[in-house]
């Protein structure tokens, strides 16, 4: 075998490499003469080590994780709320939400007619019937003609508020939201996985799939956020399948460029599972790390039951994806990032 294919050499490589060419990295005040490694650490941290420093490298449990958190949640509010038939079977609610962090368009795919935002159906003033009607404050179904929102003839379903326009949730959904907890999926925007058929990973699978799921129980309720790459971006997420190409793992590729592992933050999430009022979920996902994310720093969401994410390909002999770059990028899931995921991977 020649050095240049030499998995262990290669592997060398990435580790000796220094991190950063400057003209390579997103960030225009890292152009220096010394490149040092990336420091993604919060004040209070620990320092962090780099992957070629396995000796002092720092494991945090999960209350370590939990305490890093941040304190408070963003304030997320639902602006429009529509019913989307599928080309799958199941309507789903699609549910768009505005927040105080970023200028992002983040999203609650919900299966389910009620499964209610708070801040969508919360009263806003001298707002019409209509008016709520447009923006998805409605119950039941709309059809020509209906002139209520509250309040649907057909089904009978009617939404009742307190006196400051704030929904009231009935006891009775409180109470079985505790006694079956709802599928949920946090899934971040991957427009090679979803869109451009992409199988260098395996999110448009795991997002087909947890929709296929939510479908046949008839409840749930996949968190849509945009941040595409592990919160990196297309063009850079771009540069790191190059250097990939070029012997990098996932992880390695992401710190060559001067970016963390996963730069991607789920308090959004938390924050869009309490306005839709879902607190006990049975969370869809591999990434235990993601777990303690969502829950936060505060539990005010509980994760009652992990639901593992089994690749396709694993499960059936010729279904799923089938490639040695997705081979590679589970992986590093499972080895570097500590994902749940069982079966060797033989590569
Ligand atoms: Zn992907």
């Amino acid at each position: 075998m020649s050095a240049a294919h030499d998995v262990s050499n290669e592997n060398d490589m990435f580790d000796r490499m220094p991190i950063i060419s400057p003209v390579l990295s997103a960030n225009e005040n890292s152009a220096q003469s010394t490149p040092k490694p990336i420091d993604i650490r919060h004040e209070d941290e620990p320092e962090l080590s780099t992957s070629s420093d396995k000796q002092s490298e720092i494991i945090y449990n999960d209350s370590e994780k939990r305490r890093l958190l941040p304190d408070e949640l963003p304030v997320v509010e639902c602006i429009a709320r529509a019913r989307i038939p599928t080309t799958q079977g199941p309507e789903i609610f699609l549910h768009l939400y505005s927040n105080n962090v970023d200028n992002k368009e983040h999203l609650a795919i919900v299966f389910g007619e009620d499964i209610r935002s708070k801040s969508l159906f919360r009263r806003r003033p001298n707002e019409t019937q209509s008016d709520r009607m447009t923006r998805g404050a409605y119950v039941g179904k709309l059809y020509p003609g209906r002139t209520v929102a509250d309040k649907d003839e057909r089904s009978g379903k009617e939404i009742t508020c307190d006196a400051n326009g704030e929904l009231i949730y009935p006891k009775e959904e409180i109470e079985q939201e505790i006694k079956d907890p709802t599928l949920v999926r946090i899934h971040s925007e991957c427009y090679t996985g979803e869109t451009a058929w992409s199988a260098r990973c395996d999110c448009g699978e795991q997002f087909d799939e947890a929709g296929r799921l939510m479908g046949k129980f008839g409840k749930g309720c996949i968190v849509y956020l945009r941040q595409e790459g592990r919160g990196i971006g297309l063009g850079e997420k771009l540069k790191a399948y190059n250097l990939q190409d070029l012997g990098a793992d996932t992880v390695q590729a992401n710190l060559l460029l001067r970016h963390p592992a996963d730069k991607r933050s789920f308090s959004l999430a938390t924050a869009i599972l309490i306005d839709l009022n879902l607190v006990n979920v049975r969370l869809l996902t591999n990434n235990p790390d993601k777990i303690i994310a969502v829950e936060g720093k505060n539990r005010l969401v509980k994760v009652i039951e992990r639901i593992p994410m089994v690749p396709l390909a694993w499960q059936h002999k010729d279904s799923g994806i089938q490639s040695t770059e997705v081979d590679g990028y589970l992986r590093t899931k499972i080895e570097r990032m500590g994902h749940l995921l069982q079966k060797p991977i033989n590569i």
